[in-house]
Parts: structure tokens; sequence; C-alpha cells
């Protein structure tokens, strides 16, 4: 039986359910409940919120946002072979704990949760950096969730919280940061998971700000910054040239330099030149 929640120990769960791990489906699974547990008190205090679970696999994570309070848990996982240890938690947690067979990505969250939503998961890295992206991209703002709480790579944990002038600096950093506060709040050894993966991770924490930092069109800004870095070793008149035919002048009147690189320009310009290009 384990500490926290009286349930067995995942290992056992594992060879039960003989739930060898599967590379297609970016499995590598956390085992150790006391670290599941912390991951679920980095999203924040739970009580009164739903939450969203991308790939609960053997459940690790699951029992963690439980335990620490969770009102209810949507897991949504691939795999049906998880399904009976993820019965088993449901019925544990009852009422408490829905789980949907199928892909994160066809799946519409607000059908079953109600807000607030706190979204918290250890993501596939096939889907993950897409399912980021497309939170942090809904037209209307603020999103169906307050605070979001993954693990990525550490590579990709980098490249959200990077800052102007390094090289992880980019379009994901950008778009987490012009509409939420975005930290890395653990930092995990490939020897964390089973199977190790080839390389380190880390949990992102993204609290939503009630308002864009700077005023922005989306769209714009999105289009503005993908071309950006796109050919990110270009000068920017020369990267957003197909943008508009007066592009250096545009560059001036938001304040930046058509010499400059993408890497140097900060979210404030990025919104202002959005903002000269929509007119
Ligand atoms: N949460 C578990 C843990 O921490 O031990 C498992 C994490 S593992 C990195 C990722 C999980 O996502 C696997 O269980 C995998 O089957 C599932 N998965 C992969 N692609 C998925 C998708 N498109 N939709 C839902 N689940 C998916």
């Amino acid at each position: 039986m384990s500490g926290i929640d009286g349930l067995p120990p995942l290992r056992e769960v594992i060879a039960t359910h003989q739930l060898s791990a599967k590379k297609s489906l970016g499995q590598n699974f956390l085992l150790d409940l006391n670290l599941t547990a912390k991951i679920a008190r980095a999203a924040g205090d739970l009580s009164g919120m739903d939450v969203l679970e991308v790939g609960p696999g053997p459940g690790g994570l699951t029992r963690g946002l439980l335990a620490e309070g969770a009102r209810r848990v949507l897991a949504v996982e691939k795999d049906e072979r998880c399904l009976p240890a993820l019965d088993e938690i449901a019925r544990h947690y009852e009422g408490r704990l829905e789980v949907i067979n199928g892909d994160a990505l066809q799946v519409d969250p607000l059908e079953k949760l109600t807000p607030p939503i706190a979204i918290c998961a250890n993501l596939p890295y096939n889907v993950g950096t897409e399912l980021l992206v497309r939170w942090l991209t809904p037209t209307d703002w603020p999103p169906f969730w307050s605070t979001l709480t993954l693990m990525f790579q550490r590579e990709v944990a980098e490249r959200i919280v990077a800052q102007p002038g390094s090289k992880a600096y980019g379009r994901l950093a950008l778009l987490a940061q012009w509409r939420c506060e975005a930290r890395i709040v653990i930092s995990l050894p490939p020897s964390a998971f089973t199977p190790p993966p080839k390389v380190s991770s880390a949990v992102v924490h993204l609290k939503a700000l009630p308002e864009p930092r700077f005023p922005a069109d989306a769209k714009t800004l999105e289009r503005v910054v993908a071309m950006a870095f796109n050919q990110r070793r270009k000068m920017l008149r020369a990267a957003l040239k197909g943008l508009a035919p007066d592009i250096e002048e545009k560059l001036l009147a938001a304040g930046i330099e058509p010499t400059e690189r993408a890497e140097q320009v900060s979210l404030e310009q990025f919104c202002a030149l959005a903002r000269v290009i929509k007119g």
C-alpha cells in the first residue's frame, strides 16, 4: 500500500496490468508517488478546481492530483491498456475521476469540466508542444484554464521561459509570456522516469494573466513572430519582407532597428510591430 492514498504502489500496478512502456506513445512513467504529489502541489491549490490531465498512464500523477485535493480530474489516455489501472483509482476516489480513452488532441474538455480549471500533465513528448501551443493561442483571452503545470523535455521548458538574447528565445517564449507568467518549478533527471528518457526534464508552471502584457492582435502577433524566427539569423528587414512592402518603415515605427535579428527583439517590441502592421 502506498502512503499517499492506500492504493498499491505503482510498480505493482504496472506488473499487475502488464504496462510495458511503449515508445510510440511517449511512455516514460513516474513511479514515485512523493514526486507526483510534489508536481500536483506545484499546480497550486487544487481544492475547488477541476483538473484536466493528459496521458495519465498507470495513474501516478492522477493519484497525486486527487490526493492533493482536486475537485474533479478528467484524464484523457490514448492507451487502452491503462484503463483497468485507472478504473481502480476512480473507484477509490468515487465521483472525482473520469477517464476518457482517446486522443487529447480530439477531446473538448469543456464538455466535462467546469471552471476554474487547471491543466496538469506529464505530457507525451510527441504531442506536448502542439497541445501547449493550442492552449496558448485561443482567440479569446482569458482561456478556459487558469494554470498549466506541464512536464517537458528540459530543452522545451527552457524555450518557454527564455529571455531575449538567448538561443532558446523564440516563438514558444513569446506565445507563453505574452499572456502568461511562466517559470520552471521542478527539474528532473532521466532517472526519475521508467524507462529513463535520454534527456532531462522540467516542470513548467504557467499562470494565465487576466489580460495580455501588451496590446496586440493575436493572429497578427503569431504571424509576425513565426516569420521572424523562421529565419532567425537574418536581419528583420529581410526575414519580414513578405509581411509588408514598407517593412523597414514599419519596423522603425515600432521602435525596432531593421538590421536587428529576431533574437534581440523584446515581447513589447513585437507587440508594437503587430499593432503597426495591423494598422
Ligand atoms: N502521467 C503518466 C506518468 O507520469 O507516469 C504517464 C506519462 S507518459 C510521459 C505520457 C502518457 O500519454 C502515456 O500514458 C501515453 O499513453 C499517453 N498519450 C500519448 N499520446 C497521447 C494522446 N494523443 N492523447 C492522450 N494520451 C496520450
